[in-house]
């Protein structure tokens, strides 16, 4: 699939192109991608590493992965790895470009005591508390705080000694000095490091002190070089914070670039709220197919192709939006048409008896998808015995239904024309089974009769079909936008998102496994399930042949 959407440029592109016209740092492009690592990789971060690496290799440049592990608290060595997957599963290489904000503690040690040299960094003995009652409101000048005026020994002093833990949690902070009245909130003298007596995942005990994601993102930016530092809207204010390092440190000039975050419909996308449905079990985990995760995505059957064309398609925006889950939807089906292998499942089955056909078992080749010439096909057991959809028969047919019913005919998908003669009914009037007959002249492929049939169904053969487990995924959530309720999100979640049916299949689908891409004809797509075994087959939706849910929602509300 061409993922590049053909389209003129962005306006990230365009200040890139400007940049290189200006021979701005001798045109070199070099981007990064900043995962905290406390959460799985979700779609927004999938939209974020398609940018940053998509632009380093439109323009021949690089792009670092930045780890940014300055907080102790939340972060894990497990999800270090799963975003080092994902992101390769998308199609990305950071080569050896793999960094830790915590590889730079000791420089941004250093660039702290230089701030603090030049008088513009001071510890503070207030309490969180009384430090954000200081600060005031945008409409209002903060007032200093008491300990704004120490002298740079005795900030030295008591600097070097919070890194050599002196002092309790909460006890001291370091924080830039720059104007409490300034309205832009964080100038007010932002804090720069807090004491945190926790171990973290890389430097274990070596530090107590630990600098605030404003300290440590931008000056990671100028340690490693980065040339545009792309992030999301919510930063534009801590813009003139970014620049002023910069300029009191004198370190390389990255530049700040902001974009609106990708938001997505019927979903949270914030990692809290993640962990949340995973914690309290309303999924089976980060890699639950409905999650809007990658690995949950991956687990669900979208492929990366799909996902890096989707993140095309939504371009890069300067306002906040919300993007259709429909447009995900259709993205994934447009790839599928062309990369799944069709075959045949029955999920509510209805008996069907050849009565003429002879006692044996025929091999019928049929194509894997017609959609790809090189798909070849697969041999499919055919015999007097089957399994057809409940759905695809009605004795006596209503007005807009053409397929099999009494005494009128089908074709049978890649096989024969077969007509109906008896329907077998229990004493309660149920359909048992039915009873047709098979034109050996009507053979897929080499038909002789000449017959229209108005319609073709599927079909397994009872003999060899298999079972297996399908897992019917739906939207996680049953409103457009669970965050932006009067209550919980969690009490949205959309009670019938997951389904799971047992189904008939074709003998072809046993030594099936996870990555591999199928179409059921005429139902939808699935894929194997991480669990799936021959001995217990398990199949997740993946997403419907036709975006059925505004029909859902319709009949739901009426
Ligand atoms: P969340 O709010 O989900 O926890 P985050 O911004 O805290 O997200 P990070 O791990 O800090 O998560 O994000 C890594 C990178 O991905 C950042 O550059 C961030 O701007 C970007 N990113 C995160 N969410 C989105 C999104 N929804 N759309 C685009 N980019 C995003
Ligand atoms: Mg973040």
């Amino acid at each position: 699939m061409n993922e590049e959407v053909n389209k003129s440029l962005n306006f990230i592109e365009e200040i890139i192109e400007e940049d290189i016209r200006n021979g701005k740092h001798g045109g070199r492009i070099h981007t990064r991608f900043p995962p905290e690592p406390n959460g799985y990789l979700h779609i927004g971060h999938a939209k974020s590493i398609c940018l940053n690496f998509g632009l380093a290799k439109k323009y021949k440049g690089k792009t670092n992965l930045r780890f940014d592990d300055t907080n102790p608290v939340t972060e894990e060595t497990e999800y270090v790895e799963s975003i080092k997957y994902d992101i390769k599963w998308l199609g990305f290489d950071w080569d050896d470009r793999e960094y830790f904000a915590s590889d730079y503690f000791d420089q941004l040690y250093q660039f702290a005591v230089k701030l603090i040299k030049k008088g513009k960094a001071y510890v503070d003995d207030s309490s969180a508390d009384d430090i954000a009652l200081m600060k005031k409101n945008p409409m209002e000048p903060g007032v200093d705080s008491p300990f704004r005026n120490r002298t740079i020994e005795q900030n030295l002093d008591l600097f070097s000694r919070m890194k050599n833990g002196e002092f309790k949690e909460g006890e001291k902070v370091l924080r830039a000095k720059i104007d409490m009245s300034s309205p832009n909130m964080h100038l007010r003298d932002p804090i720069l490091y807090r004491i945190l007596f926790k171990p973290h995942h890389r430097t274990g005990d070596k530090w107590c002190i630990y600098p605030m994601y404003d300290f440590a993102h931008g000056q990671c930016d100028s340690i490693e070089g980065i040339t545009h530092s792309i992030c999301t809207l919510e930063f534009e204010n801590h813009k003139p914070l970014y620049n002023w390092f910069i300029d009191e440190l004198g370190i390389f000039p990255s530049m700040q670039i902001e974009f609106a975050r990708l938001n997505l419909n019927y979903t949270v996308m914030s990692k809290r709220k993640l962990l949340q449905l995973v914690k309290e079990n309303y999924v089976s985990g980060w890699d639950d197919p409905r999650m809007p995760t990658i690995s949950g995505f991956r687990r669900r059957g979208y492929t990366p192709d799909s996902i890096r064309h989707f993140a095309s398609l939504v371009g890069v925006a300067k306002r906040d939006n919300v993007i259709d889950l429909a447009l995900l939807e259709f993205s994934i089906r447009e790839d599928l048409n062309k990369k799944a292998r069709r075959v045949m499942a029955v999920m509510e089955p209805l008996k069907l008896i050849i009565t003429n056909y002879p006692d044996q078992i025929e091999y019928l080749a049929i194509e894997n998808n017609p959609e790809d010439p090189n798909g070849g096909s697969r041999q499919v057991p055919f015999g007097s015995v089957l399994y057809i959809e409940q759905d695809d028969f009605m004795e006596i047919p209503s007005k807009k239904f053409f397929r099999l019913t009494r005494n009128g005919m089908v074709r049978l998908k890649g096989a024969y024309i077969i007509e109906c003669n008896e329907v077998i009914k229990n004493e309660e009037g149920s359909i048992l089974e039915i009873h047709c007959r098979y034109l050996p002249e009507s053979k897929s492929g080499e038909d002789k009769t000449n017959l229209k049939v108005k319609s073709t169904i599927h079909w397994v053969e009872a003999s060899q079909a298999i079972r297996g487990e399908l897992r019917l995924y739906d939207r996680l959530f049953s409103v457009p936008d669970p965050d932006n309720q009067d209550s919980d999100f969690k009490e949205y979640i959309n009670k019938h998102s997951l389904e799971i049916k047992n189904a008939y299949l074709e003998p072809s689908l046993k030594d099936s496994k996870p990555g591999e891409y199928y179409q059921f004809i005429r139902n939808a797509y699935f894929t194997p399930d991480l669990d799936s075994a021959p001995e217990q087959l398990i199949f997740n939706r993946t997403v419907t042949l036709k975006d059925a849910w505004v029909k859902v929602k319709e009949k739901e509300n009426n």
